[in-house]
């Protein structure tokens, strides 16, 4: 007797259905981000690190050109990172955050807020949580105030996190699209992108604040945006002219003003934040990626005292309740504090990091294949000219990466996309090696 179709059976059948007939080549408990394993190529397995390089177990060295997706600041096994975070081990590896407090996180509050000018730091987890405690801040703050503001505006080819909220505020996109019913609306401002020799860029940023006037005429909670540089978008880059603009209208409308520094924080782009370098002064600040010199998962939202006034009083309704388990790791502190002294101890690093690139750009820009070269503190970026659709899934993009690899140098452009955002240490050697590597990819194409 046949037995009955029983939920189970029928789950296997559609996988049996569904299952392409491949053998993946990767690991079979592992189900890694980003990644479609019905075509991926095995991994390649990683066994050290050091400095701008990473050892494979192959035993070749790999300049990792592009930070391990954007974290690694001063480089791969640092020794001043690995003791501070061994010692902190040794004494207090985590504590519960509420009822208890730690000299590692108070001295990390401390430096930031005194780097930022935000006085209130709030601890999470990754890039994606400290963006959405920044819009959760956001909206209770109107609504402490009784003055509830729902509309939250975003910019085109915004990329602000994986998580519902972050997603909401992201462009909408292949990657979002089996949730665009679960996502927030949000109104959208056009980014006015620029580069080398752009010569339309002042008209585009005047049609982008139109638009964003327009939207601010509906009262709104915040608005959120990637100071001079959109990472995930394409590596594009806005004036800090536009940014002052922006802030302006920002301000006369009153509403919040959020600057995702996920990415640009902690010297990426030339300076210790994008909004000073942009002359911006947020409200709100979400901070990740190179926060612990990109050796754990940590991310902060800072927040002003005006905001942080909104949510003190006797009535429980006023309070953020909003927390992660892992909050304000001592070991994450430990490891940022380290960072922070590395940072201050030579700032030369990346203050002057735009110059090094700059010579070796310069130089490729004549290049037939290179669009738009583009250049902020330690990311350099330009477009492959390439024909039919451009954007993520653009095939040029895996094929330059197969070359470089070949070549000893990682990179994964954005589609036609093809940016270097090295770590703070990569040396100079290294770094002609990545130019000539992407010389000799274009050349190939
Ligand atoms: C990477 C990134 C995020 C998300 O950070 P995760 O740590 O990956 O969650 C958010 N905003 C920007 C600008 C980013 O570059």
């Amino acid at each position: 007797m046949d037995p009955a179709p029983s939920p189970s059976n029928m789950t296997k059948q559609r996988r049996k259905a569904m299952a392409p007939k491949v053998r993946l080549k990767h690991h079979p408990n592992l189900w890694p981000p980003f990644t479609q394993l019905a075509i991926a190529d095995s991994p390649q397995r990683v066994v050290a690190g050091d400095g701008a390089l990473l050892l494979r177990e192959s035993g070749e060295p790999l300049i990792d050109a592009i930070s391990s997706w954007w974290v690694t600041l001063h480089g791969h096994a640092h020794p001043v990172l690995a003791e501070a975070i061994a010692e902190q081990a040794r004494s207090l590896e985590q504590v519960i955050f509420a009822d208890f407090s730690h000299t590692p996180a108070e001295r990390l509050a401390e430096r930031l807020s005194t780097k930022t000018g935000l006085e209130r730091l709030f601890f999470s987890d990754n890039g994606s949580t400290a963006v959405e405690v920044a819009l959760k801040i956001a909206c209770q703050w109107w609504h402490n105030n009784n003055e509830p503001r729902h509309q939250i505006i975003a910019f085109d080819g915004a990329y602000h996190g994986d998580t519902f909220g972050a997603m909401a505020v992201g462009e909408r996109n292949l990657f979002s699209a089996p949730f665009d019913d679960k996502l927030f609306p949000v109104a959208r401002v056009p980014w006015p992108a620029t580069w080398w020799g752009d010569n339309d860029v002042e008209s585009k940023e005047q049609d982008a604040l139109r638009v964003l006037e327009s939207c601010l005429e509906c009262p709104t909670a915040a608005v959120i945006l990637e100071p001079l540089l959109q990472g995930a978008g394409g590596m594009t880059m806005v004036r800090p002219e536009f940014l002052k603009q922006v802030e302006q209208r920002v301000r006369q409308s009153k509403a919040l003003f959020i600057a995702d520094e996920v990415l640009t924080g902690f010297g990426r782009c030339g300076d210790w934040f994008a909004s000073h370098r942009a002359g911006i002064t947020p409200d709100l600040m979400a901070l990740s990626k190179g926060l612990t010199g990109g050796c754990l998962p940590m991310g902060v939202t800072m927040a002003s005292e005006k905001i942080f006034a909104g949510f003190l009083g006797a009535e429980p309704n006023l309070t953020f309740w909003h927390g992660h388990s892992f909050t304000a790791n001592p070991l994450g502190c430990a490891a940022a504090n380290a960072s922070f002294d590395l940072l201050e101890a030579e700032p030369e690093h990346f203050l002057c990091f735009e110059d090094r690139h700059r010579p070796y750009l310069e130089d490729l820009a004549s290049h037939p294949r290179v669009q738009r070269p583009r250049l902020l503190g330690s990311v350099a970026a330009f477009d492959v000219a390439v024909e039919g659709a451009t954007g993520y899934l653009n095939p040029i993009g895996p094929i330059i990466k197969r070359i470089a690899m070949e070549q000893g140098v990682f990179l994964r452009p954005l589609g036609q996309v093809v940016y270097l955002l090295p770590p703070l240490c990569i040396s100079d050697l290294q770094l002609r090696h990545c130019y000539s590597t992407i010389r000799h990819a274009l050349d190939q194409l």
